[in-house]
């Protein structure tokens, strides 16, 4: 398979956060820029509903997913509460680092 292709596929596949995790392999960001749309969710009970229809393992729990279909980037996370909320925005941040390119 051309490296084209491999890239082409990987980006469609969801992205996806974890509370907690620490990510060894790291494939850094490949665009320099990106469309995005953003859906706040109240909670991550609703998030992980929707991380699951995108095609994200439903035995794993969520903080943020997103997907890129063709230009734009879909990025679902649960609402920040102010600029306080560090993890909350961490997890923006995670999301919108894969709809560049970046993939762990
Ligand atoms: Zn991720």
């Amino acid at each position: 398979m051309k490296l084209s292709s491999i890239i082409a596929a990987l980006a469609f596949l969801p992205g996806c956060a974890f509370a907690t995790y620490i990510y060894n392999d790291h494939y850094p960001s490949t665009l320099t820029t990106v469309k995005v749309e953003i859906e706040w969710f109240d909670s991550e009970v609703e998030l992980n509903e929707m991380c699951w229809r995108i095609g994200l393992d439903s035995r794993n729990h969520y903080t943020g997913c997103s997907i890129k279909v063709k230009d734009i980037g879909y990025i679902y996370v649960v609402k920040p509460k102010d600029f306080n909320d560090h993890f909350r925005l961490e997890v923006l941040g995670h999301e919108l680092y894969h709809m560049l390119g970046a993939y762990h």
